[in-house]
């Protein structure tokens, strides 16, 4: 099934199983009936009551008459040569947002939207250039993850999930908080990813969880002044004071901070530039993903990506200075499924 605006029937996706007990509480005779309701749409990925074989008729059909099981609508994918995926989801209000399934030595990691289009604002991002879009609700945030996992048919302790998508998902976090939540119930945090622009108030949020997912920062640049020219949301939130949160972020054993660097020609590329990062986060535990500019002529035509020599001239330097770096050579450029270069190209346009 679904999604639905005009059907005012609560959504069980993306509900944890205790948001499921108390939605159900006075529907069930035993406080166990519900707890193989979320079975079935947690565990099960059930996409309806019809599917909940363990339960009588009557109780299935009481439970459609109240409640739904719905998740986004697959509008279109693009497969690349190398496996990876773009879908492209319409929600019920006739947005649409994006996510990329990659296949990656045996595993599958997916990156997930975690906002229709993204307030942050970027320079180099076009997911930014959309504007402010809408915080997604829980259902659309996991529900992503549920199509793509049925679809591929993916066992789901192969699955990785990024939140590297559209949107900051620092700017939603009680809907991210009730989506991890629920998402935990099968993927384990450790597998689990939030990307985020630097956001302070998102990162002591995180720093709070009692269980958390892994942390990656968007740096992108080696100083203040030019971070916020290419992301206007480093003057509310420094460089300075967004190292000092890092340097106290809590990290479970073994776990690292993840620092991406979108590469762009002459701007932020420099050998110097490798330098100044390496000193800027030697202290934290951390690895660093380098991601060469995807370029969008439309709408940013005067950032470059940078010729391969340079982009392997920076991860050497950054390599050379005892760091763990990798780059990604964009995956699934062919189709523009890149991770992070989300765009939602038919949003407003999706016949609904
Ligand atoms: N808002 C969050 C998560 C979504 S963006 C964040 O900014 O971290 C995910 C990643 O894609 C970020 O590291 C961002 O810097 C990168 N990105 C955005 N536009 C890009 C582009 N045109 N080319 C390469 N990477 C890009
Ligand atoms: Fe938003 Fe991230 Fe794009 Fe910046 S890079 S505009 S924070 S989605």
């Amino acid at each position: 099934m679904t999604n639905d605006l005009r059907d005012p029937r609560p959504n069980l996706v993306g509900r944890p199983p205790r948001e499921i007990a108390v939605l159900l509480e006075n529907c069930v005779d035993r406080p166990y009936r519900a707890r193989q309701v979320g079975q079935w749409v947690i565990d099960r990925n059930a996409t309806g009551f019809e599917e909940m074989t363990n339960l009588t008729k009557e109780f299935r059909a009481e439970l459609g008459r109240r409640f739904r099981v719905s998740d986004p609508e697959i509008l279109d994918r693009t497969v690349a040569a190398d496996g990876s995926v773009k879908w492209l989801f319409g929600l019920s209000d006739g947005l649409a947002i994006e996510g990329v399934s990659m296949p990656e030595e045996g595993k599958l990691t997916m990156c997930l939207s975690s906002q229709a289009g993204c307030a942050v604002g970027c320079t180099f991002c076009v997911t930014g250039a959309l504007g402010a879009g809408r915080n997604l609700t829980p259902d659309e945030i996991v529900g992503q993850y549920r199509v793509i996992l049925r679809e591929l048919e993916t066992p789901v302790d192969r699955v990785n999930i990024v939140f590297m998508g559209m949107g900051e998902p620092l700017l939603n976090t009680t809907h991210l908080g009730t989506a991890l939540e629920t998402l935990y119930e099968r993927v384990s945090p450790k597998r689990i990813t939030v990307s985020t622009a630097g956001i302070l108030p998102g990162i002591r949020w995180l720093a709070g969880l009692s269980r958390r997912p892994k942390l990656a920062v968007s740096l992108n640049a080696p100083d203040q002044e030019r971070r916020q020219l290419l992301m206007p949301i480093a003057r509310r939130y420094p460089l300075p004071e967004l190292m000092a949160e890092l340097r106290g972020f809590p990290l479970e054993r073994g776990r690292r901070i993840t620092f991406e660097y979108v590469l762009i020609r002459d701007l932020n590329d420099r050998v110097a530039d490798a330098e100044t990062v390496s000193r800027l986060i030697r202290e934290i535990p951390s690895k660093v993903n380098v991601i060469p500019l995807n370029e969008d002529a439309q709408h940013f035509p005067e950032h470059r990506r940078p010729d391969d020599d340079t982009i392997n001239r920076f991860a050497v330097t950054l390599r050379d200075a005892g760091l763990t770096v990798t780059v990604r050579w964009s995956k699934g450029l062919d189709v523009d499924a890149a991770c992070g270069q989300l765009k939602g190209r038919h949003q407003g346009k999706v016949p609904r």
